[in-house]
């Protein structure tokens, strides 16, 4: 069995930015503990449990404004990569804590078109996963009546936008570009004035079309990744949709089920913008050992 490693595939410089700065204030004694991040800094198990190591707590499982509530009294709190809606910010300001933002700037600038557009009095349409922690802070940079979630093509019928008002329609930065793309043609159908702004980042861009590329050639494609991660999610998606191949999303090598890759001749391999390179390169060379065993 031939394994691919696809390229580009694997941490995006956002992540990067991210996991430096939790890291570098892990090691800086002049800031203040508890040490928390409101969610997780980048969507990726191997990453939180690393940090904790390091002495910075996770919380999970709320709203960014559900999960500020339960911070200690004099902490430091981070914001993760995924941005946070200012109403957040200004609470953590208003309770004293100091605070570190480490919002990737390609989100940055999504935060900044929205606030233009809603300032130039638009109304805004934002396509992205409803629940996931981007467009909960993205949507927070408007006024609850001048922006709407798209999270699916059959919303495009159902939504609505107030008469006379001009149309902004942004996305999230890890969104499968031909869904986005589908669902963008329906809105425009609909409302032909609207001012498209494909926000979808280069790093999820460029590792969805490597994905499809190479799955060509495939029989099977390993995405890693972890399970909350859109963009881990998003790659196995568009090599099923897109390229029409089986694609699997594992966490670790411990994951794989070598039963699955009975009579596959190649199987290509990427990762998410927030997998580990070793997680991947352990999945690499556990598909390895398995190709020198095969006859
Ligand atoms: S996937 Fe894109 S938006 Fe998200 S952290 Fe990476 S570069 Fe930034």
């Amino acid at each position: 069995m031939e394994v691919i490693k696809i390229t580009p595939r694997g941490y995006c410089y956002g992540v990067v930015d991210a996991i430096t700065m939790a890291k570098r204030l892990a090691t800086d004694p002049n800031v203040p503990r508890p040490i928390v991040v409101l969610g997780q800094i980048v969507h990726n198990q191997h990453v939180v449990t690393q940090l904790s190591q390091m002495g910075i707590q996770t919380l999970d499982g709320g709203s960014r404004r559900d999960l500020l509530n339960e911070v200690p009294p004099g902490a430091t709190v981070v914001f993760t990569a995924h941005g946070v809606a200012p109403a957040v910010k200004a609470e953590a300001r208003r309770r004293g804590f100091r605070t570190y933002d480490a919002t990737c700037p390609d989100v940055t600038r999504t935060h900044e078109l929205i606030r233009e557009k809603v300032s130039q009095g638009y109304f805004i349409l934002y396509v992205g996963t409803p629940g996931h922690p981007e467009p909960e802070g993205a949507m927070g940079e408007a006024p609850p009546d001048r922006i709407a979630l798209i999270g699916q093509l059959t919303d495009v019928q159902s939504m609505a936008v107030p008469l006379g008002m001009p149309v902004a329609v942004m996305t999230q930065t890890t969104l499968s570009q031909w869904d986005t793309e589908e669902i963008i043609r329906a809105i425009v159908d609909r409302l032909p004035d609207a001012e498209i702004f494909n926000e979808i980042c280069l790093a999820t861009q460029s590792r969805q079309e490597a994905a499809v590329k190479a799955a060509a050639d495939a029989d099977l494609v390993v995405v890693v990744g972890d399970r909350r991660s859109n963009n881990s999610n998003r790659l196995v998606e568009v090599v099923e949709k897109i390229a029409g191949k089986p694609a699997i999303r594992v966490e670790s090598a411990d994951d794989l089920d070598l039963a699955q890759f009975e009579g596959i001749d190649r199987v290509a391999v990427t990762a998410g913008s927030s997998t580990p390179t070793a997680i991947t390169r352990a999945v690499i060379a556990r598909l390895d050992q398995l190709n020198t065993h095969q006859p």
